[in-house]
């Protein structure tokens, strides 16, 4: 792989206060190239929030996390926190879900962009004023408005301050953690047209997470489909939505009412996820999967190439050897 960003072989688990352990996140591997837009996409516990902040380093403290994580080729995870620092924001930045979790409540929305400028050493005083009214007026909104504080904003105007902070240091990379989520559609289009404006004048890579798969259509050129902690399947948004290769990407597109955007929820799936807190026999899906055979008990299907730029993880792709004999 060669993507401005590339997460190698990420692991994250989480200490349970019972003594055991969650393994969210397993194995997930993802490249983005420069500008290219990529949404990591499944259901609510599948982790693809957690990969999201692992990759940022932003992971509470009962996490345990392995792999890699190369921005330009620099593991950026090696030395904790002392080498995700200089590139946190600068080269990677965050839209956190929920606007008002990235807002310091009691604090005007441009006073907190300029805090960001000055922190990271890009800009001070008088200039570093100006620099929050241009990036508020790039996100749509007003310098005045600026001046108010987050919950004198409507929810609209409230995450494209988010947005303006996330950008305040000029990254590469913007992280997207469901953008769009409790916004009302008319504002959730508005948002969507912004992200869209903004990889194309900023010359963004978007790492888009959401469950929304009308929003990974709208948005994204390559798709990332996760289901109990791995990746299932990959590939271009039209070999996604087209031609799935695993049948939770099949169910999951093939349920979506309105590819133009007008659907806001994944369609439901009969049953549950699997517990991530146990070892779990054979694929994970299969309890749910209306195509499961003998081989999907005991062994654990892994993501095998299937076009170009496109693989799934499941047996229906081709059984490996050992199972088939
Ligand atoms: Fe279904 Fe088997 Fe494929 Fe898993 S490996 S998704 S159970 S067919």
């Amino acid at each position: 792989m060669t993507g401005l960003l590339e997460v190698e072989d990420l692991h994250v688990w989480f200490d349970l206060q019972d003594g055991g352990e969650l393994h969210a996140v397993q194995g997930v591997s993802l490249s983005v190239e420069p500008g290219e837009r990529l949404g990591l996409v499944g259901e609510s516990g599948c982790g693809k929030t957690t990969t999201a902040l692992a990759v940022m380093g932003l992971l509470p403290p009962s996490a345990s996390v392995a792999g890699r994580v190369l921005l330009d080729g620099e593991d950026i995870l090696a030395g904790g926190e002392s080498t995700i620092r200089p590139h946190r924001w600068v080269d990677v930045a965050i839209v956190f879900q929920g606007a008002m979790n990235a807002l310091n409540p009691v604090r005007t929305v441009a006073s907190q962009i300029v805090e960001a400028l000055e922190l990271h050493g890009r800009a001070r005083g008088a200039q570093a004023r100006a620099e929050a009214g241009e990036l508020l007026e790039s996100v749509g909104i007003p310098a005045g408005r600026g001046e108010r504080f987050p919950h004198e904003l409507s929810g609209g105007m409230r995450q494209r301050a988010a947005i303006a902070m996330a950008l305040s240091c000029r990254p590469r990379i913007l992280i997207a953690d469901e953008p769009t989520t409790a916004l009302d559609v008319m504002v959730q289009a508005q948002i969507l047209e912004l992200l869209d404006a903004l990889c194309r004048d900023f010359g963004l890579a978007l790492l888009l997470v959401t469950h929304d798969l009308p929003v990974v259509a709208q948005l994204c050129d390559q798709g990332t489909v996760m289901y109990a902690g791995e990746i299932v399947e990959r590939g271009s948004v039209d070999d996604l939505f087209h031609a799935p290769r695993h049948p939770y990407s099949r169910l999951l597109f093939a349920a979506t009412p309105d590819l133009d955007g007008e659907g806001d929820e994944v369609a439901s799936i009969p049953g549950a996820p699997p517990r991530l807190d146990r070892p779990l026999a054979g694929c994970p899906f299969r309890p749910r999967c209306d195509s499961a055979f003998s081989p999907c008990a005991s062994l654990r299907p892994r993501l095998q190439t299937v076009g170009d730029r496109h693989a799934a993880a499941c047996h229906l792709n081709g059984v490996p050897a050992e199972a088939a004999r």
